[in-house]
């Protein structure tokens, strides 16, 4: 049976007490859950190591949530894949919409990043997805085309071998308002399709996440889908108990 993979991401939030709280939350609590997902935390950079001394023995993974293309010299402010990979980190979001939007990322510059995990054996979450106005416009397959299209220019057809796509419409990242989840599922289904137009890897071992508004309440509703992989989970995964009561769901689905 295929694990599903649920991965918190704080973007730029929490703070070194809260973090304690919800590591001794999660050390409590976690060990039953984990036969059937795969968890994955992506803190801010700078508490990253501090996160994986007390997760490295739990068996989750550490994410980082962005990168940046250079491995070394002068780049003030940067971080390099070296230095996630020196402290832990196994898989590295890239090309969510926040960088798409506030630092403005184009798919050569994703691409390019993409490329620098795998290369350094690590695992890219890659963050696809269509705005508000481009879903109005009937433009979301154009829009996911594009953005997977200068993946598989650049890397062939083993390109999403060992990688995750995240697809997250842009709409319901942090709206409030999820996504309907047979519109996902057909989403998931165009992804996999197009894809195998490319690629003659077995589909199963292609990886989607659903992202956008989930929580606890919604979960559900994603995870019994069997073409939804995981969650890739925001401000909801910035409380234990509810982060927690979202992998249980997943759990008790896959239980069955
Ligand atoms: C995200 O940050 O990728 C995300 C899906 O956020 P939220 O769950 O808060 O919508």
């Amino acid at each position: 049976m295929k694990k599903k993979i649920i991965i918190a991401n704080w973007k730029l939030n929490s703070n070194i007490k809260n973090i304690s709280i919800f590591l001794k939350n999660l050390q409590l609590n976690i060990s039953s859950y984990l036969k059937y997902n795969t968890v994955i935390i992506a803190p801010p950079t700078i508490y990253l190591e501090r996160i994986y001394k007390k997760i490295n023995n739990l068996n989750i993974f550490l994410g980082a949530q962005d990168v940046d293309i250079h491995k070394q010299g002068a780049f003030t402010g940067e971080t390099s894949i070296l230095m996630l990979k020196d402290i832990g980190v196994k898989y590295v979001i890239v090309g969510h919409s926040e960088r798409r939007l506030f630092h403005n990322e184009n798919n050569k510059l994703i691409a390019k990043k993409f490329g620098l995990i795998k290369n350094s054996y690590l695992i890219p979450i890659l963050c696809i997805g269509e705005s508000e106005d481009e879903k109005r416009n009937n433009k979301t397959e154009e829009i996911i085309k594009n953005q997977l299209d200068i993946i598989f220019e650049f890397f062939g057809e083993k390109a999403f071998v060992n990688s995750i796509i995240a697809y997250e419409p842009i709409w319901a990242i942090g709206t409030g308002l999820s996504a309907d989840p047979e519109y996902v599922e057909s989403i998931h289904q165009f992804i996999k399709d197009y894809i195998n137009q490319y690629s003659s890897n077995n589909l199963e071992e292609i990886i989607i996440q659903y992202g956008g508004s989930i929580n606890a309440k919604n979960a559900k509703s994603f995870l019994e889908k069997s073409s939804i992989d995981g969650l890739l989970v925001g401000s909801a995964s910035l409380d234990c108990k509810e982060f927690l009561e979202i992998i249980k769901v997943s759990n008790e689905i896959l239980c069955k």
